[in-house]
């Protein structure tokens, strides 16, 4: 690590838990960040800034006026822009030292598999059951660690899905798809701002904990805030055996079928 690196990650390096070590893991890191919008920004700029060396970014959307209440990856210089490229380029304005891919792309089943394969963790930046789900299933197909995140009005919920581990939930178990669930949509409920910078920073927080391997991810663990009364809880749950997205995956010690 060269004189600049020591410097810019200085602060990382000396957390007894990181240390050199975890600095060199984030700058080799693969992040696929799926959504530049509210709970993207803060994760993108926290894990560019920390120095995690390879960013794709994934967002189809444009930026637009009313984004900039919470979306503070974008500035009025992004409006009319894809939120992917706008996004990459204040990545890279804030440290170049990070490798930003921009992809203006909505992402079909195949797609998504294919981007989480290649990344050492996923963020699920989403903002609608259908991703999320799309997404679930890509990271457990890749068995790749999935760090998810919410927010609406004043609600925010984070959890991580270690889908590397066959005994861990995955996020099917703990929300099962359904028809008759009814979405909530930022644009027409609302959102406080500083709620989706909390979530997204609490995603960048646990991917790095998940590439460096410090301390304990929320997995198993659904972690919610109401920012109104300003409460956080935490509550455990357990992989669902009969899950249809991960159940045929097995228990690592289960026989494979007619071996
Ligand atoms: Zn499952």
């Amino acid at each position: 690590m060269d004189d600049a690196r020591l410097t810019r990650y200085a602060r990382h390096i000396l957390l007894d838990e990181l240390g050199i070590e975890g600095q060199e893991r984030l700058l080799a890191a693969r992040v696929l960040i799926v959504g530049a919008g509210g709970l993207g920004s803060p994760a993108a700029l926290y894990l560019a800034a920390a120095g995690a060396g390879h960013i794709t970014l994934v967002d189809d959307d444009r930026v637009e006026l009313s984004n900039l209440q919470r979306q503070i990856l974008h500035g009025m210089a992004g409006l009319g822009r894809p939120k992917a490229e706008s996004g990459r380029d204040a990545l890279q304005a804030l440290n170049p030292d990070v490798q930003v891919q921009a992809l203006v792309e909505r992402l079909d089943e195949s797609r998504l598999r294919e981007l989480a394969l290649a990344a050492d963790v996923v963020l699920d930046c989403s903002d609608n059951f259908a991703t999320r789900h799309a997404i679930n299933r890509a990271c457990v197909a890749a068995r790749k660690p999935l760090v998810s995140g919410a927010a609406i009005k004043f609600s925010g919920q984070i959890s991580v899905y270690d889908l590397r581990d066959m005994d861990a939930p995955c996020y099917h178990c703990l929300f099962p798809e359904a028809d008759d669930v009814e979405e909530l949509r930022c644009a027409t409920t609302g959102v406080l701002g500083p709620l989706v910078g909390m979530v997204g920073s609490v995603q960048a927080a646990e991917a790095i904990k998940v590439i460096t391997g410090m301390g304990e991810p929320l997995v198993g663990r659904l972690l919610s805030v109401d920012a109104l009364r300003m409460q956080w809880h935490t509550i455990r749950f357990r992989r669902d055996p009969d899950c249809p997205v991960c159940a045929r995956r097995g228990p690592a010690s289960a026989a494979s079928p007619g071996g």
